[in-house]
């Protein structure tokens, strides 16, 4: 996609703070990163979404997100990581290509769990929307 950022990124037209990359995917540092490392990994292939992402890249795309976050772990020792997907305009996705982004947690670093993103629990009962999402399928 010749005018996606994160294309451009991945082709070496703009800079990033690269970290790894192979043939598939590359991981480069947020430009405005919320903890120490804080990375995002990135398939080549062009995809908005996870839904547009094709099969093949898949696998390679999270094995990239493995990787970073074993060296993210051997180089900052950190407590934990926060590992997630603003997916979506509604969720707050910035820039319209799939990007993971693994950020490393401290133990008082202030943040809070994936739980904390959002309070919206639905009015149906758990089994009434199990159903529901089941016949999507
Ligand atoms: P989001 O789409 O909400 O997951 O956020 C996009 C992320 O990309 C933000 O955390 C930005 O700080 C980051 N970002 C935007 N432009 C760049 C860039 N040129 N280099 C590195 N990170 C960037
Ligand atoms: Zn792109």
């Amino acid at each position: 996609m010749p005018d996606c950022l994160f294309c451009k990124i991945a082709r070496k037209e703009f800079g990033s703070a690269v970290i790894y990359e192979n043939g598939d995917v590359l991981a480069f540092l947020d430009i405005n990163p919320r903890a120490p490392g804080h990375a995002m990994v990135v398939s080549r292939t062009h995809s908005e979404t996870l839904l547009d992402l094709p099969d093949e890249a898949l696998a390679p795309l999270f094995e990239g997100v493995k990787t970073v976050t074993a060296m993210l772990e051997r180089a900052l020792a950190p407590d934990g990581f926060t590992i997630g997907i603003n997916h979506g305009k509604a969720s707050g996705q910035a820039v319209d290509h799939l990007h993971v982004h693994v950020i490393p947690r401290f133990t008082g670093d202030g943040g809070g769990s994936i739980h904390s993103v959002v309070s919206n629990p639905p009015k149906e009962a758990l089994e009434e929307m199990a159903a529901r999402i089941r016949k999507a399928q």
